[in-house]
């Protein structure tokens, strides 16, 4: 099972991801109330409580986020998603990630510089620059700008999550 939380602010605005055992800790302390519990959840005991672990937890204070996170790096995971799953230069479904300009041309490990690509176009593209090749991008690969999104491109989200990475 899930040992990830959604951690949502009093809004219910998605803040992040934390661990099952740090969700566990903010209930304690009473910082948070749990939203939303599977009904298969592992149940933690301390001295005096048993909890369930929960799917989702909200904070009882609102926090002030700033507007302007940096996007953490990207990973393999968070592109294929950002893309759809889909190869950037024949939507066929991709399991893999290019570097648009290649790491052996001075391009960058960043969300600008990485699409997601099928093993095909991966292989056949190499160490070439589109220009040299004809191929072209159909969108402008971007880092995830919002919370929300970085939440929704950093892990496999539960399916009870779901309605609350939906908004905005
Ligand atoms: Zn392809």
């Amino acid at each position: 099972m899930s040992n990830k939380v959604l951690l949502l602010n009093a809004s219910f605005e998605p803040l992040g991801i934390v661990t099952d055992r740090r969700a566990v800790v903010l209930l304690l302390s009473g910082k948070v109330e749990a939203i939303a519990v599977h009904d298969d959840a592992p149940v933690l005991h301390s001295p005096s409580r048993s909890i369930a672990v929960p799917a989702i937890v909200r904070l009882s204070h609102m926090v002030k986020v700033g507007r302007n996170r940096t996007a953490p790096p990207p990973s393999r995971r968070g592109v294929l998603r950002r893309d759809g799953g889909r190869c950037a230069y024949c939507n066929a479904s991709a399991d893999t990630v290019d570097h648009v300009v290649p790491k052996s041309r001075g391009g960058a490990t960043s969300w600008t510089n990485l699409v997601a690509a099928c093993k095909r176009h991966n292989m056949e593209k190499g160490d070439r620059l589109l220009a040299e090749l004809g191929w072209e991008l159909p969108f402008e690969p971007l880092a995830p700008r919002t919370r929300l999104g970085l939440v929704r491109h950093s892990t496999d989200a539960d399916p009870l999550w779901e309605p609350y990475l939906q908004a905005s």
